[in-house]
């Protein structure tokens, strides 16, 4: 049961809740628990991690049968909610594509991100609740989806705040080291076990098709490149050169072998520090008709959102100073900690002063594969933004 005040919040829309939103006797095992505000009302269901800050994670209303237990069993809950999130995407899914099957809250299965790579899912856990109830979970995956094999790839770091050990394992049919998708007419490999994220950044898709519409006769840079998913992108768009920039050079490598597999050609890459660079180009007078900047989060929790603010606003100002006139940037941010608004207000600061004006032609976000809920605006983590340089 939640407290007064916590209730007032829950009626507010809020669905996450620590320790103290929660009434003093009521620690039930981690799994799912029949949610009450202060005064008795029925707020549906809710994962219960006990040892994590973040201990109550609501999961949207619930029927349960006349006269039966408040709470539905396990196989049922997971069984429903998995094959419905499942069903929305069924436009997008398919033989040879990359889809992201199960987005956390946003599918009313909080602490749960499912990914699918030509019929092999990949699931990604940050619940203890969660992790009580694999048992339920992988069977309703393979139901759903009728994956040939799914993975955990469960080593991200968050784990920690949950008491969860960090772990890759097979937890469904044979092993596979990599497999191949198709987006947009690109053909992307996905390394499952050592990828970033579950293998791909399959959030980027929109934007990887305005990078494919942008490129036609430019030279384009692809700052942030991890292998190329953006540099595929304009190479098949028609760019005539493309640079792709990194500090990994394995993911430079990947991104040279997926042009040569997709028989594109006029990819250089170069390795190191994306600030240091960009530095250089801009010294040796380089310039590009489209760049895309897409770095990883740089603030992970609230104390680096300063550095992180410095970070977006020098490497915004350096992308725009390499554009060539009439130059097209791609922007993004993934940083649940820098909003829309605060990006754009960095963004504007790098722009200030610039011997050009700096247009705003569009923002865009995460494919809907990667639904936003309104009740939880950490699950809008993408921002895009497309900028042109126009001068005189
Ligand atoms: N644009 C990619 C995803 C980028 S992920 C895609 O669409 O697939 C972020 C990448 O930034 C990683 O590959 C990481 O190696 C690289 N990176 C992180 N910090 C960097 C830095 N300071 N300089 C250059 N690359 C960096």
């Amino acid at each position: 049961m939640l407290t007064p005040r916590a209730s007032g919040l829950a009626r507010k829309g809020r669905p996450w809740f620590f320790a103290d939103d929660v009434g003093r006797g009521d620690r039930p095992a981690d799994g799912l628990v029949r949610v009450l505000d202060a005064e008795g009302r029925d707020l549906g269901l809710g994962l219960w991690s006990a040892a994590a800050r973040l201990c109550l994670r609501l999961c949207g209303p619930w029927e349960v049968g006349n006269g039966s237990s408040d709470v539905p069993d396990r196989v049922a809950f997971y069984g429903q909610r998995v094959r419905s999130a499942v069903a929305r995407r069924d436009r997008l899914r398919g033989a040879g594509r990359g889809c992201r099957l199960v987005h956390g809250e946003s599918d009313g299965l909080p602490g749960i991100v499912v990914d699918e790579y030509d019929g092999v899912c990949v699931v990604q856990v940050t619940s203890a609740a969660v992790e009580a109830a694999m048992d339920a979970l992988v069977p309703a995956v393979v139901d759903a989806t009728g994956a040939r094999a799914v993975l955990a790839r469960n080593d991200v770091p968050v784990r920690r705040l949950e008491g969860l050990p960090r772990e890759v394992r097979w937890l469904h049919g044979r092993p596979e080291e990599e497999v191949e998708i198709e987006e947009h007419g690109v053909r992307h490999r996905i390394a499952l076990t050592a990828g970033h994220k579950t293998g791909f950044y399959l959030d980027q898709r929109p934007a990887r098709a305005l990078v494919q519409q942008l490129a036609r006769g430019r030279r384009a840079l692809d700052a942030f490149s991890y292998q190329g998913g953006f540099a595929l992108a304009a190479l098949s768009g028609g760019a005539e050169e493309v640079v792709a920039l990194d500090q990994s050079g394995t993911a430079l490598e990947r991104a040279q072998r997926g042009a040569t597999r997709n028989g594109f050609e006029g990819l250089r890459t170069i390795q190191g520090n994306a600030f240091t660079e960009m530095r250089a180009l801009r010294d040796g007078s380089a310039s590009f008709g489209l760049v895309v900047v897409d770095p990883p989060a740089f603030a992970k929790n609230r104390r680096e959102v300063r550095g992180a603010q410095r970070g977006y606003r020098d490497l915004n100002r350096l992308a725009l100073r390499l554009l060539a006139p009439g130059g097209h940037l791609v922007t993004c941010s993934c940083s649940h900690h820098v909003d829309l608004p605060g990006f754009e207000d960095l963004v504007r600061q790098g722009a200030a002063g610039l011997p050009f004006r700096t247009m705003l032609r569009g923002r865009l976000g995460a494919g809907e594969d990667h639904p936003a809920w309104m009740s939880l605006p950490e699950s809008e983590y993408l921002k895009v933004l497309h900028l042109q340089r126009v001068d005189a």
